[in-house]
C-alpha cells in the first residue's frame, strides 16, 4: 500500500493517554499529537483545505502562486500541499522569526521574504502589507488569509472532530485547544457538540491576547493587548474563524507555565512538542484539576513538534535569560553532583 503524494498522509494522527502531568488529577486526560502530520503541525490539514476550496471556486487556477504572512506551520503546510499539486509559495514574515523557521520553508521550495518587525501591521514594509501588495501585483496568486478563510474551520470540523469522536467512541467530555485563528479549537468543537451537546470547550489564550476578555465581557480591550512570547495562540484581532459561542471557558497561561510544561511533557510523557503544546496541557489541566471527575475524558489537541524551539525553550541558557528556568524542574547528575 503506498500514498499518491506526501498530502495523502495528513491527518489521522494518534491520541495518546497522558500518565505523569497529570498525576492527582481527576478523569482521563488525552492528547491528540498533530506533529504525526507530514508537516509536522496540525496545521497541514487547513493549508490544504484552503487551497482545495480555491482551487474548486476558482480562485487558485493550475499554476498559480500561493502567498501568505505565515511564521512557520502554515507555511509548512501550504508549501507541501503546494509541491504535490504544482503551485508555487512565497511567504512574507518578521524579521523576529527563527533563522530555523526561514530555512526550513526555503528548504521546501518557498520563497521567503524578510520584512522588519517593529512596523504597525498597516505600514507598506510590514508583512502583511507585503503580502497584499505581492497578491495584488502577481498575476494568478492566492492569498490564503487563514485568519478569515473558513476553509481553515472547516478542515478541523470535517476531519480533527470525527477522528476524536471515533478515536474516544464518543465519550470525550471536554475538549481543549490553544486559541490563534481559532480553527482547531471551533471546527473541533463544533463537530463534536452536534455529536454531544453536553462536552465542553476550554480554550487556552495568553497574557497579551485579547480572547478571555472578549468572551467574558463582549469588550475589545485594547489594553490587554502586550507582547509576549508563546508562538501561535492568542491574538491582538478578533479573526472571523473564532466563533465564541462555541468556546466555553477560557483560560490564560503565562509564556513561563507553557515552557515549563512543554519540557515536561518531552521529559515526563515523551512527547516532544511545542510551545503551545505546554501551554494548552497546562491551561487543561488547571481547568481540570478543578472541574473533571473520575468518568469524564478530556482531549488536548497538542498542535506541532519541538524542532522549530530547540533555540528557545527547550535550551537552558535561552531559559535562564528569561527567568523560566527552575533548577527543580530541569535537575541534571551534574547539579546533584556539584
Ligand atoms: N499552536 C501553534 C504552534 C500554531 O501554529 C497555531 C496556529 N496559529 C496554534 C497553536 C493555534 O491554532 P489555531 O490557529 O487553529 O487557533
Amino acid at each position: 500500500m503506498y500514498y499518491n503524494s506526501i498530502i495523502e498522509t495528513i491527518g489521522n494522527t494518534p491520541i495518546v493517554r497522558l500518565n505523569n502531568v497529570n498525576r492527582g488529577i481527576r478523569g482521563t486526560i488525552l492528547v491528540k499529537v498533530e506533529y504525526f502530520n507530514p508537516g509536522n503541525s496540525m496545521k497541514d490539514r487547513m493549508a490544504l483545505k484552503m487551497i482545495e476550496d480555491a482551487e474548486k471556486d476558482g480562485r487558485l487556477k493550475p499554476g498559480g502562486t500561493i502567498i501568505e504572512g505565515t511564521s512557520g506551520n502554515t507555511g509548512m503546510g501550504l508549501a507541501l500541499t503546494a509541491i504535490a499539486k504544482g503551485y508555487k509559495c512565497i511567504f512574507t514574515l518578521a524579521d523576529k522569526q527563527s533563522q530555523e523557521k526561514i530555512d526550513i520553508l526555503r528548504a521546501v521550495g518557498a520563497e521567503v521574504i524578510v520584512c522588519p518587525t517593529n512596523v504597525a501591521s498597516d505600514d507598506p514594509r510590514s508583512y502583511y502589507s507585503v503580502a497584499r501588495k505581492l497578491n495584488q501585483d502577481i498575476p494568478n496568486s492566492f492569498y490564503p488569509n487563514q485568519y478569515d478563510n473558513l476553509s481553515n474551520t472547516l478542515a478541523h470540523y470535517e476531519t480533527t472532530g470525527p477522528e476524536i469522536w471515533q478515536q474516544t467512541e464518543g465519550k470525550i467530555t471536554h475538549y481543549a485547544a490553544g486559541v490563534g485563528t481559532g480553527g482547531s479549537m471551533c471546527g473541533t468543537a463544533k463537530y463534536l457538540k452536534e455529536q454531544n451537546p453536553d462536552v465542553v470547550s476550554v480554550g487556552i489564550d495568553t497574557y497579551g491576547s485579547v480572547f478571555k476578555k472578549y468572551k467574558e465581557t463582549g469588550v475589545f480591550d485594547e489594553n490587554e493587548i502586550y507582547p509576549y512570547l508563546t508562538e501561535g495562540i492568542g491574538e491582538d484581532i478578533l479573526p472571523k474563524n473564532v466563533d465564541f459561542d462555541l468556546i466555553d471557558h477560557f483560560i490564560k497561561v503565562t509564556d513561563k507555565d507553557g515552557a515549563i510544561m512543554t519540557r515536561r511533557l518531552a521529559r515526563e510523557e515523551g512527547l516532544f512538542v511545542g510551545w503551545s503544546c505546554g501551554s494548552a496541557v497546562h491551561g487543561a489541566l488547571e481547568y481540570a484539576r478543578e472541574h473533571l471527575s473520575d468518568d469524564d475524558m478530556m482531549v488536548i489537541i497538542l498542535p506541532d513538534h519541538g524542532t522549530r524551539y530547540l533555540g528557545k525553550i527547550y535550551n537552558d541558557n535561552w531559559m535562564k535569560d528569561h527567568g523560566f528556568y527552575e533548577a527543580r524542574d530541569f535537575a541534571t547528575a551534574k547539579d546533584i553532583i556539584t
